[in-house]
């Protein structure tokens, strides 16, 4: 299973690979497009909840079809999501999922925009994603968005009249986006944006539907699309060799951990968009019927428009660089417009198109990929002038110095001018990290500090060059970010970001240490050095109840990048205690206490991300009867490192080990999340399963879905499995059978023991189940009936066999010790028979 998946993921990493990683440099069609892109000054917002939810069909279309300045509004980074290509989850999923928004765009040609709504998982409805989303923030981040961006049109990947109907932060990112649209132009609403920006009032706003939202394909050819505007999005596109609905596919493919591997698709395919408030549509079939798009819109425009259509229709393929003097005269006529909003949008565009006609190659390339604040950096600058224009580098500037650097060299065709800087990067430089995780998250919100960042796709780079140049006699900066560029003798050539890392950061082996009696546990920390020479000491902050031994250590690094290992011994308290232990580096007074965590996938352009560096450690009360578990891999948990965690001996079994004989040296049999959805050889070995069960055994079965299940027999008796689910973690757990075995042997349970649960209690419950089970706990989200299949129980034969669809395989990792007291329990099952024969 793994092992496809890792070739899947290669095989269309390496598709796109380059283009994650390089600059861009556009050939004669890309500029072509881009000088037609140019011309067009209209407007679309898409808007949806999540990475993924995007239609890229149609974000294509109108970036591509029609011209506009298209974005995506993602309200949220998908923390909540799964990661199919590898170990990441929560914030670093989203730090994952946000850069494979930026490469899908980077395909179909949109910009990607977010707000600081935080993705906390499933939700069954918008009235719960508001109340745990701060509603009011979310809402002035959709209208910032649109006060910035100025959309002219808006389009909503949901329909907000159907709460319910879908994840309840789709429903919510609609009726977001309908509110902003009649707030976004009121300048009593969130006032303080306006000493950044001004209010807008996007023309209209629709809703992106689809025969999905009418039930079948035949609802929807019946429907009345009086109300419809239709795209054929099939569209080929010539200076592409591509139609749009392979674009679309490409783009989509990036989303690569959500596993949208794809093959692309052709030919002629209709996207409707249903017409929902502002000025009412006329005859033709356009999004922005009555506003003009055209150079005219803006006062100053018509000048421009008329040399640059020029150059649209008479554009040369075989020498762009003959069109540079028309394009410097637009140029200097986009000085004097007053119109700031498409000025800035235009200049940096026609920025672009000018640098690639005159085959400019300007590159600022440092000597290594990470320095630390303090630290001088090697930078090596290429400056060439492909063309035979007349282009003059006045001066080069960096953005940490205040001085120019004065050069006046002229730049002879094809004469390549290289220069070595070194550079010194102030001590207040900021780290490169997503600015949206430096200060602690809420369940519902990012935390950011400046107001301007809010809604970047990512933290603004610290290190940047200005190129003070003049072509054919007119001043232009170009201004490029420092790049790492190096070669792989198995990959070629290669960048990375350039980043900005501290001196020193630390990591603990494990981020959950489970102590399961008053025994010490020696636990490692790493030390990593982001400078030559780093001397100092490393303590360990811990709870007052706890010990650590020794007090500090000494840090002694000669080279960045090295590590050093050092090792404490916690000492856990007697009786039931948690807390957190966090490393604490002094450098000469300077304290460091986050870790480096680094991110490399070839779809996506290398990331770091500073997290404070913490691990939590629980001292369990516990009791265990039984050591050998036997354990079926489902879909993929740490359910077996964490029941080892606690002491017991754990075996992964494969389902064709799976035998009378095998089975009968366990004390337990547990079978992995969605076994039965994913191993196809279960339903042979069900029978020796279930005669382990009727023969003394205990097994107990985490959830599967019933979609797809793959045996119809997955316990003794009959059960249907349901959509049932309890997503609230804190919901209301009562206990139906206080008196029985599984809630009082070894451990007693208690509601206590469902404090502090993550992400949800559990999901995929039976909805029927015959009599021999009982059900022991009941559990609702708000407004929903009760829930009595989360934990469900049931004698055969001799033994026990239970199904849960409790999230252990949740709350085991965040170190939830109810979840371990209980599950315990579980395990005893039957057991208690021994003891009383003992005694
Ligand atoms: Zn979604």
């Amino acid at each position: 299973m793994h092992q496809i998946k890792l070739y899947l993921f290669l095989f269309l990493g390496s598709l796109v690979s380059l283009q994650a990683q390089q600059p861009k440099k556009l050939n004669a069609s890309e500029i072509y497009e881009a000088i037609q892109k140019l011309n067009v000054l209209g407007s679309v917002l898409y808007v949806a909840a999540h990475p993924d939810d995007e239609n890229t069909r149609l974000i294509s279309y109108m970036s591509n079809q029609v011209k506009a300045r298209t974005a995506y509004l993602s309200l949220t980074r998908g923390d909540g999501g799964q990661n199919l290509i590898g170990p990441e989850i929560r914030e670093l999923l989203g730090v994952i999922r946000t850069q494979e928004l930026l490469a899908a765009r980077r395909i179909d040609g949109g910009e990607q925009r977010f707000t600081r709504a935080n993705d906390f998982g499933y939700s069954k409805h918008p009235d719960e994603t508001l109340n745990i989303w701060n509603k009011d923030d979310v809402l002035a981040d959709v209208v910032w968005a649109i006060r910035t961006f100025k959309p002219d049109v808006i389009i909503n990947r949901f329909d907000h009249r159907t709460p319910g109907r879908t994840h309840g932060h789709h429903t919510s990112s609609a009726m977001l986006s309908m509110e902003a649209f009649d707030l976004a132009n009121d300048s009593s609403k969130y006032a303080s944006q306006l000493q950044y920006t001004d209010t807008w009032q996007p023309k209209r706003i629709f809703f992106n539907t689809s025969w999905w939202f009418y039930g079948s394909q035949e609802n929807f050819e019946n429907a009345d699309k009086s109300n419809m505007l239709n795209f054929d999005i099939g569209v080929y596109y010539p200076s592409k060799g591509m139609s749009n609905n392979e674009v679309a596919a490409l783009a989509s493919s990036q989303h690569l951990c959500q596993g949208f591997g794809r093959l692309s698709q052709r030919g002629t395919e209709q996207e409707y968009i249903e017409f929902l408030k502002g000025e009412p549509l006329d005859e033709s079939n356009s999004v922005f019927a009555g506003i003009d798009t055209s150079w005219n819109r803006i006062e100053g425009g018509a000048a421009i428009g008329k040399i640059l259509n020029a150059v649209e229709q008479n554009f040369n393929f075989k020498n762009p660089t003959s069109h540079l003097p028309q394009l410097l005269e637009a140029y200097r006529l986009l000085q004097n417009i007053k119109d700031e909003h498409w000025k800035t949008i235009k200049i940096k565009e026609l920025k672009t198109i000018i640098e690639a006609c005159a085959g400019l190659y300007l590159e600022v390339s440092a000597n290594t990929a990470q320095t630390a604040p303090n630290s001088t950096v090697s930078l090596n600058i290429e400056v060439l002038n492909r063309s035979s224009a007349d282009i003059k580098l006045l001066s080069y500037k960096f953005s940490t110095i205040e001085t120019d650097n004065s050069k006046q060299i002229q730049l002879l065709e094809n004469q390549k001018f290289t220069f070595n800087e070194g550079i010194t990067i102030p001590k207040n430089t900021h780290y490169t990290t997503p600015y949206w995780l430096n200060k602690k998250s809420t369940l519902g919100m990012y935390h950011v500090d400046n107001p301007a960042w809010i809604g970047k796709p990512e933290t603004p780079r610290a290190v940047t060059v200005d190129f003070n140049l003049n072509i054919a006699g007119t001043p232009i900066t170009i201004t490029k970010p420092v790049v790492y560029r190096y070669s792989k003798p198995d990959k070629g050539e290669l960048y990375r970001p350039f980043e900005i890392i501290p001196e020193v950061s630390a990591s603990i082996s494990d981020k959950v240490f489970i102590f399961d009696n008053d025994h010490q546990k020696d636990i490692e920390v790493t030390v990593k050095a982001g400078r030559d020479a780093v001397e100092g000491y490393v303590q360990l902050a811990y709870p007052n109840d706890w010990n650590v031994y020794p007090e500090k250590q000494k840090i002694e690094i000669v080279n960045k990048g090295d590590i050093q290992k050092v090792v404490f011994t916690v000492y856990p308290p007697k009786g039931q205690s948690e807390g957190f232990i966090t490393p604490i580096i002094n450098i000469n007074g300077e304290f460091y206490t986050d870790e480096l965590i680094e991110i490399d996938y070839s779809h996506i352009p290398y990331q770091t991300v500073l997290m404070p560096s913490m691990s939590k450690i629980v001292r369990l009360d516990i009791e265990k009867r039984g050591n050998n578990i036997g354990y079926i891999e489902g879909a993929g948990d740490v359910v077996p490192e964490s029941l080892r965690q606690i002491g017991y001996n754990v075996t992964l079994i494969k389902p064709e080990q799976i035998s009378a004989e095998n089975l009968m040296n366990f004390d337990a049999i547990v079978v992995g999340i969605r076994a039965y959805n994913v191993l196809d050889d279960l339903k042979f070995k069900q029978k020796f399963l279930l005669d382990y069960v009727k023969e003394g055994g205990n097994m107990i079965v985490q959830y599967n879905t019933s979609r797809g299940i793959k045996t119809d027999n997955i316990a003794p008796y009959d059960l249907r499995l349901s959509r049932d689910r309890v997503t609230d973690e804190a919901a209301e757990v009562t206990i139906l059978q206080p008196n029985h075995p599984l809630l009082n042997f070894p451990n007693k349970i208690t509601f206590q023991d469902f404090e502090g649960w993550v992400q949800e209690r559990g999901l995929y419950f039976p909805d029927e189940w015959s009599g021999e089970f009982t059900p022991l706990l009941a559990m609702n989200d708000k407004g929903e009936t009760s829930k009595e299949g989360s934990l469900l129980v049931a004698k055969y034969g001799e033994g026990n066999y239970i199904y849960t669809g409790l999230s252990f395989f949740r709350e085991f990792p965040a170190g939830v010790s109810g979840a371990y007291r209980l599950f315990a329990n579980l395990l005893s099952a039957g057991k208690e028979k021994n003891k009383t024969l003992k005694n």
